[in-house]
Formats: C-alpha cells, sequence, structure tokens
C-alpha cells in the first residue's frame, strides 16, 4: 500500500494532515524520512515510525475478508470507467487499508465478490493451482438442452486462446438457465465459453465463491467472513 494510505490506516491523522506531515518530511519510517505519499511501504517491515520527532506506536494492521452481494452497474476497480466502484460501497477505513477484489466481476455480472487486504489469502483462492469452485447462474439467450452440457464439460477452445478450457461441471435448471462451475479465472471467462458453445448469456450472476453464496446479502449488502486459517496469511 502507499505511504499515505497506511498513515491513513494507522489512524494518525486526517488525510490532509498526513499529506502535509509528508511533504514536511516529518515522516521517519525505519530511520529514513518518507516524502513521497505515493512510496510503496509493506506495513509488516515497519519497525520504527516518527512523527514529528515523536516515537509512534505501530499497530500491526488487521486482514479484513469481506463477502459482498455485487450488485449490477458497478465496477471491480479502484479506478473504474464507467460505472462506480465497488470499493465506494465500503466504510473509508476499510478502503484505507488497501482492500483488492479477489478476481474480477464484470460490470454487468451480480453475486459473490470476496475482497481483502491478505494478499496470501487472494492468491490461494485464485491460483489455478487451489482449484477453487466458482459456480455462476447464466441466463441463456437461447434455448438449450444437454448437448450445451455435454460441450462445456467436454472443453471449448475460446476465442483468441488456443488451449480448450473445460467446466468442472454443467447442468441445467430449465432451458434457459445454466449452472457453471469453473476452477479458472480467466477474462470473461464465463460468457467466453458458452459463446464458443454457440449460445449467449444474458445475465451472470456468482452463486458461490469457495465456501461463500450471498444467500443472506441483499445486492450491495457485505459482511465479514472468517476464511479457515490454512488459507490466510495469519
Ligand atoms: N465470467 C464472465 O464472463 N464474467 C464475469 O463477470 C465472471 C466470469
Amino acid at each position: 500500500m502507499n505511504l499515505l494510505k497506511y498513515l491513513q490506516a494507522q489512524g494518525i491523522a486526517s488525510r490532509k494532515s498526513c499529506q502535509w506531515l509528508i511533504k514536511n518530511q516529518l515522516i521517519e519510517i525505519n530511520g529514513e524520512i518518507w516524502d513521497n505519499e505515493k512510496a510503496e511501504i509493506q506495513p509488516d517491515n515497519v519497525q520504527t515510525l516518527v512523527i514529528n520527532g515523536e516515537d509512534a506506536v505501530i499497530i500491526p494492521l488487521p486482514y479484513y475478508y469481506i463477502l459482498l452481494n455485487k450488485p449490477k452497474d458497478y465496477e471491480t476497480s479502484h479506478k473504474p470507467r464507467d460505472y462506480p466502484s465497488v470499493f465506494t460501497l465500503f466504510p473509508e477505513h476499510l478502503r484505507a487499508t488497501d482492500i483488492q477484489a479477489i478476481g474480477r466481476l464484470d460490470a454487468d455480472t451480480t453475486g459473490v465478490l470476496l475482497i481483502t487486504n491478505d494478499g496470501q489469502f487472494n492468491h490461494k483462492m485464485t491460483s489455478p493451482k487451489h482449484k477453487v469452485a466458482k459456480i455462476y447462474r447464466v441466463t441463456l439467450k437461447h434455448a438449450a438442452d444437454h448437448e450445451l452440457c455435454n460441450t462445456l464439460k467436454t472443453g471449448v477452445l475460446l476465442h483468441d486462446d488456443n488451449e480448450t478450457i473445460a467446466a468442472e461441471h454443467a447442468e441445467l435448471r430449465d432451458e434457459h438457465t445454466l449452472i457453471l462451475t469453473i476452477v479458472e479465472g480467466k477474462y470473461h471467462q464465463v460468457k467466453r465459453m458458452v459463446a464458443a458453445a454457440g449460445n449467449r448469456v444474458e445475465a451472470l450472476h456468482r452463486e458461490r465463491f469457495g465456501d461463500w453464496d450471498t444467500q443472506d446479502l441483499e445486492a450491495g449488502e457485505w459482511r465479514f467472513i472468517q476464511p479457515d486459517n490454512s488459507l490466510t496469511g495469519k
């Protein structure tokens, strides 16, 4: 995270005051003056923090694990282009801890989005090695039968990709509703797989990611979760 965010997360002063302290070379970390608010800092490597000549108590930053039921028309980005950022749904003190989304959902996709500032959890949930399942409910443009499921489970060649990719599981809830399980997180993966299988995604909702679903959350609501310690950097 950058220096300004780190100081804010320490709760030492307002954003403006932190900027002033940095600009006036009044922040010393591990014996060195830090005067660039954008400088990257590893909170775990901070041994001493001196603010305006006074030793400060260093508060180890807690890790946050958040489950959001992502609403439609929000972007999974800190720098959105067309819609508001999903991060605007969280209070400022959480945004200051450098929380990141674990993989992206498209602006028009709804459902489970996990958010954390724990890099290890993020990595374990997304690395292909760990094969964490993501279950999507796909509304299809064209009525489908079991042929579509078979094609997706056998594997399809994605446009602009040279490897086939197969669904872990695919079944129809009705002729326009496909339940698709995948373990990778390729760009627009579900839309591209369904297109490669000859249909088209009209709407997309992620029902589950690993152990988490959004059954108790309305669109736009979120809550803290407690992942198993084996998945986290704690
Ligand atoms: N696959 C997609 O095509 N879009 C998403 O948002 C998620 C998975």
